[in-house]
């Protein structure tokens, strides 16, 4: 079978090396970091707590092949996330559920409002902001503009620079608003952390003989693309090169530089056992950092201390930080399809992963989509 090179040890380049790898071809994937899962990396600090030095993961699926196919290379424990926003001071649950109501409004009001919203909207439903913001009933509108104005404009502004509605309803229903006392931050079936932590269990996955991992090895030194034809090391290449890094990068900045987001993470270690009331607090209304997370509540890390991580959200700058978040808007879009068409001249070039494809996926969505192009690519084998 072809030779094939994979950009980008992440979940994306993982997943699919190792399903490559089961299916007979022999693999090579290449990370310019020295440690392998991409973003999901984790590590014990010197305390011998885990922490996440790319920013705090936490596993929900609601694909059980997903959830599956991983279980194959960890074991893990049960772990439902909570949130909660810091409004001006007051920590509430957030998805802003029932509960966040009545301890943001007067009892009565909360009684009044909670009543539009079971008739109006129904007990037990979700929904995005944007619609209720633009609901038929003018109380319901009222009630939205508050939920807007402090738990979603002041934050997304922060994140992105942007507004919720500049960035649509697919970006703002990740978090709706709750018609009911549900406080998880996802509902999905299947919600656990990995026993051993992301990074060991990406380790297990690329374990296999037909892997060949190579750490340290940034790619654009070693490959090249030129009028349909890909060149590694100055060599015509004619396996299959699967890339999950940054897709301008790859076509060197040929219809420009494609925007991110990047982030600061400000680590700090505390000398207690709790430093807040939940895993995650978002800062809603004030602080310029977005979230602060406290990564002993979500590994379930028994310890005397502590550790939290502040996030700072701006601009990515080539060269200078790490891209983290794709865009999602029409604009960037319509950019992105410039450097998609020119990958389409490269039949033996596949774009996958959050980077490489432009995409604000989740990690369940990143081994989902590699599995799915696990199985076109089988087919373009058997051709
Ligand atoms: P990445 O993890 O970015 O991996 C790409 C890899 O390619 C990197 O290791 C990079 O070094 C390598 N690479 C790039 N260019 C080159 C090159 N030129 N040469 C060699 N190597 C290269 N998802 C959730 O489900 N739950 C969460 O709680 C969650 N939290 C998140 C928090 C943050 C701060 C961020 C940024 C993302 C979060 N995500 C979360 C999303 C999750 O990180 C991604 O869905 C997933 O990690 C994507 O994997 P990937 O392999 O596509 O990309
Ligand atoms: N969001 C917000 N306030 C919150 C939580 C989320 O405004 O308290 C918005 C914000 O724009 C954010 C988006 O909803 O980027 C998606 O939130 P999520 O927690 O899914 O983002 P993640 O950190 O997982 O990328």
């Amino acid at each position: 079978m072809d030779r094939v090179i994979i950009v980008g040890a992440g979940l994306s380049g993982s997943t699919i090396a190792r399903l490559l790898a089961e299916n007979g071809c022999q693999v090579t994937v290449i990370d310019k970091r020295s440690t392998v899962g991409g973003n999901v990396y984790d590590v014990k600090d010197k305390n011998g707590i885990l922490i996440q030095p790319y920013g705090p993961h936490i596993f929900h699926t609601s694909q059980k092949e997903v959830f599956d196919f991983l279980s194959r290379f960890t074991e893990w424990f049960k772990y439902e996330h909570r949130v909660k926003a810091n409004i001006n001071g007051k920590l509430v649950p957030v998805p802003f559920n029932l509960t966040s109501l009545f301890e943001t409004f007067p009892k009565d009001k909360a009684e009044r409002i909670k009543k539009i919203l079971l008739d109006e909207v129904g007990y037990g439903k979700k929904t995005p902001i944007l619609s209720l913001k633009s609901h038929e009933n003018a109380e319901v509108r009222k009630f939205a503009d508050f939920v807007y104005k402090n738990i979603f404009e002041f934050y997304t502004k922060k994140q992105w620079g942007l507004k919720p509605e500049d960035l649509g309803e697919a970006v703002m229903n990740r978090v709706p608003v709750y018609v009911s006392e549900e406080d998880r931050y996802f509902t999905d079936e299947y919600q656990f952390q990995p026993r051993e932590g992301f990074a060991k269990m990406v380790e297990n996955i690329l374990t296999h003989p037909n892997i060949t991992l190579k750490l340290g090895k940034d790619a654009g030194k070693i490959i090249s693309l030129s009028e349909g034809q890909i060149y590694l090391e100055g060599t015509p290449f004619d396996g299959k090169l699967i890339y999950t890094g940054c897709v301008d990068e790859l076509f060197d900045y040929k219809y420009g530089i494609l925007p991110y987001r990047t982030l600061k993470f400000k680590f700090k270690t505390c000398n207690r056992s709790s430093f807040q009331d939940a895993a995650v607090v978002n800062y809603t209304t004030s602080k310029p950092y977005t979230r602060i997370s406290e990564f002993t509540k979500f590994t379930c890390q028994p310890t005397e201390k502590t550790v939290i991580v502040k996030e700072y959200s701006r601009a990515f700058k080539k060269g200078k930080n790490i891209p983290y978040y794709p865009i999602p808007v029409p604009k960037n879009y319509e950019h992105y399809d410039l450097y998609k068409k020119e990958a389409e001249g490269y039949k033996n070039l596949y774009l996958l992963g959050r980077l490489a494809n432009y995409k604000y996926i989740n990690m369940d969505l990143a081994v989902k989509n590699a599995m799915e192009l696990f199985e076109k690519i089988k087919e373009d084998l058997a051709e």
